[in-house]
């Protein structure tokens, strides 16, 4: 991908992405870019090139966020964080896990595999 915007990106309150195209009277369009793209269905976010080039876009995402989660994860200076991010993917992964604080005061976190199958991406036809 080569193509970079001049404009810079609008987000919506909820962190959604706007379309970056402009309606006809020069006003920007404040529709809702669709997943992985700059544009909104009616500025071409329909067009099956558009959809595929933002399905791969995601895609091309996967692995730079997993490492950077794998790194979270290890870093022992902040342990919330990692915590968090560790609870994420096995949440993700199928693994429920459970706080049980006991009357000792201790902490205990225990872990249920919940069976379900992990949708990757690149594997459907
Ligand atoms: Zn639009």
């Amino acid at each position: 991908m080569t193509h970079q915007s001049a404009t810079p990106v609008s987000r919506r309150a909820d962190g959604r992405r706007t379309c970056s195209a402009h309606r006809t009277d020069g006003e920007p369009c404040r529709g809702l870019a669709i997943r992985g793209a700059a544009v909104c269905t009616v500025h071409g976010g329909s067009a099956p090139q558009v959809k595929l080039s933002a399905e791969q876009r995601i895609r091309d995402l996967v692995d730079p966020s997993l490492n950077r989660i794998q790194k979270t994860i290890a870093d022992d200076d902040n342990p919330q964080l990692a915590l968090a991010a560790a609870r994420d993917i096995l949440d993700r992964a199928g693994y429920k896990a459970t706080e049980k604080i006991q009357q000792d005061g201790r902490t205990v976190i225990e872990i249920e595999y919940v069976a379900r199958t992990l949708e990757l991406p690149g594997t459907d036809e």
